[in-house]
């Protein structure tokens, strides 16, 4: 399979930071015009190189560089552009939809209101689509370790039918328990939004059974740490639920190398594939990993033996897993089936 064909290859893109995927012109550019000064060089090429801190092995010194993402997206105008420019770079690397997600809260430094920054997201969305037909729907995130996540729900809420399609708990995993925003998660449920919650990524699988059981979560973000209720072909408890009612795991290798500090092979993305859960390929952050989707099918094809085939079947995964009406679902279908039937 060559690049070429990679890259070709309609793609669906569900687990992707807004704000870990600027342009790092864009991102000088912004700190311009905002008179920020935090950036740790405006030199392009030195800046892309310490965004990207591959193989450091630390959640904590990945997470660095949201700062300065975040430090220059601070107005309606800077996150419209961002993620209009994120819908161009999705559809150049063959995406055909995509679920872009954010945390609003970060954005309201400089006095915009969550909503505004919603509403910025969203416009910048929709020109990148009435340009190049990629559709990109928003999942709003709460942080873990921040409160007052019932007020993300509901801005979220807000825009449940304008774009808004999920929501979702990011930050750190680790002693912030899923089960301190429950009532944020039923708010957005109760409201007609889908759940996914990044679990089992720094954390073990109890943190997966947490997000299922008291967030309600429809797809996990990560989920790679079930392999610790794994042995070897022996399913434990919540490794058997994701299995059996067939959870969409949002499955980032690159990102999970970087911060786990492992090689390609020994990620579990091929493992979980093959034993049959349910899952699917994503980014997570493309500046700080600098990958985009076409590397991560790559590395699937390189490290982890994918055929045609699996990637079919992860794409296909991706379609059903996605948070959008079942007609959009069949028309992505058929784009997908047809490229694959070539
Ligand atoms: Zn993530």
């Amino acid at each position: 399979m060559d690049r070429t064909r990679l890259i070709e290859l309609p793609k669906v893109e569900l687990h992707n930071h807004l704000d870990g995927g600027l342009r790092v012109d864009t991102v000088i550019e912004l700190a311009n015009d905002i008179g920020y000064v935090g950036l740790p060089t405006g030199d392009p090429n030195e800046l892309r190189g310490w965004f990207y801190r591959g193989g450091s092995g630390s959640l904590e010194r990945y997470l660095e560089g949201f700062e300065h993402t975040i430090a220059v997206m601070q107005t309606r105008r800077a996150i419209e552009r961002v993620a209009y420019e994120a819908g161009l770079d999705l559809y150049a690397d063959g995406v055909v939809y995509a679920e872009i997600r954010f945390a609003p809260v970060l954005n309201t430094h400089r006095g915009l209101r969550r909503e505004d920054a919603i509403e910025a997201a969203l416009l910048g969305f929709a020109r990148a689509r009435s340009e190049t037909g990629v559709i990109i729907n928003l999942i709003v995130d709460a942080m873990r370790n921040m409160p007052d996540s019932e007020l993300d729900a509901k801005a979220a809420v807000a825009f449940a039918d304008a774009g808004v399609v999920g929501f979702d708990l990011a930050g750190p995993e680790a002693g912030y328990p899923a089960g301190e925003h429950r009532r944020a998660c039923a708010h957005a449920r109760d409201h007609g939004l889908n759940l996914t919650i990044h679990a089992g990524e720094a954390d073990g699988p109890s943190s997966i059974a947490a997000a299922l059981d008291e967030c309600g979560a429809n797809r996990i973000g990560h989920g790679i740490r079930i392999t610790g209720d794994i042995d070897g072909e022996t399913l434990g408890p919540i490794a058997t639920r994701l299995h059996r009612e067939q959870i969409p795991l949002e499955v980032c290798p690159t990102s999970n190398l970087h911060t786990l500090g492992i090689a390609a092979d020994a990620h579990p993305l091929g493992r979980l594939h093959r034993a049959g859960f349910n899952v699917t390929l994503n980014t997570d952050n493309r500046l700080m990993s600098a990958v985009t989707l076409t590397d991560e099918f790559e590395l699937a094809v390189k490290h982890h033996q994918f055929t045609e085939a699996d990637l079919h079947r992860v794409t296909r995964n991706a379609v059903a897993a996605a948070f959008t009406d079942d007609r959009t679902r069949r028309r992505l279908n058929d784009v997908v089936d047809a490229a694959y039937a070539n």
